[in-house]
């Protein structure tokens, strides 16, 4: 009886983020630095619009307007973009593959969104640590029904080479170039998908072991960036988290939650550079826009998707598509100099998303989420009083 109600209940939550589509973009606006600048966001909306302006042509012609499932604005708390991405994450709980991204240009708020602030400080973290976090309360709130196992994997993908950021051999600090940690993506029939067999996989109890896991892949990543500008906007940084659960029936199921950090998107001046940092740049415009090829022709139900144009998607195959959940959050800069690459990032973000123009169908659809969102509340509500 119990499990029935915990197991309808859940079913219903999952009705609703399938109601609410497979693909979601979010954009997230980060406080200008400058205190003069003029800001290019013009307008942002409660239904996930959001008014670009042109600096250069300030009036009517010059705006452009975006539309997203949800728009951040430069006040936005990391609990609040969190608490939008929870539902998401949750489901990965129930069996869900789950891939959530950062986009933006260098300098948007990528890593302060996934991993807070830098320095490694314990306020205002970001979404991986509040869904680790989240993932534990969840296995610790349904342990006499389910029980959940919870591996982090994590690594980084350089100029289409992936290597592994949880190896803990002293080698890497010393020799970071040695090929040793690079890894493969191989078929793994157990699971029917792809995967990096041997890529360091670690259990973790508690957000402290995550939190060294964090420190040690934040190292190893710089280690290996020796000599090189700012490695860690220049490659995809991928943390998997591996759910192995198995009901009372002795059902069993591995699911996975993907929070990416992607490379920073900006396009580079050709004139300007050349030799490696060309050939990253070339690597990154050419996964970026795979990524974005994948997820468009996923919104689009194409038959045909380009995983295998790129690792990262290779990689994230099992988990893009299909029932899996997509989150793109995009990042921005206010500032005026940074319009041309907001633009873009825009563009491209809003390319991905299946957010139509015209709020009028959106609306409708929103108000039947909000009342299967307030009827699940009830319910949670109600089973907690049971409790
Ligand atoms: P990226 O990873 O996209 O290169 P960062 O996350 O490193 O960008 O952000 C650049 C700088 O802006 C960092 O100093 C970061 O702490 C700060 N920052 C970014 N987003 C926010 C935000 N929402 N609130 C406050 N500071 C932010
Ligand atoms: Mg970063």
């Amino acid at each position: 009886g119990y499990y029935r109600v915990v197991k309808e209940n859940r079913t219903l939550y999952n009705m609703v983020q399938d109601l609410k589509g497979n693909i979601r973009v979010y954009c997230r606006i980060r406080p200008s630095f400058v205190a003069e600048a003029i800001n290019v966001i013009d307008f942002i909306g409660e239904d996930g619009s959001l008014v670009l302006l042109d600096p250069s042509n300030p009036h009517k012609k010059g705006r452009k307007m975006f539309n997203f499932n949800r728009v951040f604005g430069p006040t936005a708390t990391q609990d609040e973009v969190y608490k939008d991405t929870q539902p998401l994450i949750r489901s990965v709980m129930d069996g869900y593959n789950v891939c959530i991204f950062a986009y933006g240009q260098t300098g948007s708020g990528k890593t302060h969104t996934m991993s807070g602030p830098s320095g490694g400080l314990t306020r205002d973290m970001g979404i991986n640590y509040l869904a680790l976090n989240d993932l534990f309360r969840i296995s610790n709130g349904r342990k006499d029904i389910i029980s959940y196992e919870i591996q982090v994997q994590m690594v980084e993908i350089y100029n289409e080479q992936v290597r592994d950021l949880l190896a803990e051999d002293s080698s890497t600090v010393k020799y970071p170039f040695l090929d040793i940690h690079k890894l493969e993506i191989r078929s793994c029939t157990s699971d029917n998908g792809l995967s990096l067999p041997d890529a360091t996989v670690r259990s973790v109890k508690s957000t402290n072991d995550v939190l060294n896991l964090m420190k040690l892949g934040e190292v190893n990543r710089v280690v290996s960036s020796t000599g090189m500008n700012d490695r860690s906007s220049r490659s995809h940084c991928v943390l998997t988290v591996h759910v192995h659960g198995k009901d009372e029936s002795g059902g069993k199921f591995h699911s996975r939650l993907h929070l990416v950090d992607l490379a920073g998107s900006e396009r580079v001046d050709k004139s300007e550079v050349t030799g490696d940092r060309l050939k990253e740049a070339q690597y990154i415009n050419r996964s970026l826009s795979c990524l974005g090829d994948v997820i468009t022709a996923l919104a689009q139900k194409n038959s045909h998707i380009p995983y295998r144009n790129s690792k990262l998607t290779l990689l994230l195959q099992d988990s893009l598509g299909g029932h899996a959940k997509t989150l793109m959050l995009a990042h921005v800069s206010p500032e005026e100099d940074s319009f041309s690459e907001t633009i873009t990032t825009l563009k491209f973000a809003q390319r991905v998303s299946t957010v139509e123009l015209g709020a009028a169908h959106s609306n409708k659809e929103s108000s039947e989420v909000m009342q299967l969102k307030e009827q699940i509340e009830s319910l949670k509500q109600a089973l907690a009083n049971k409790e």
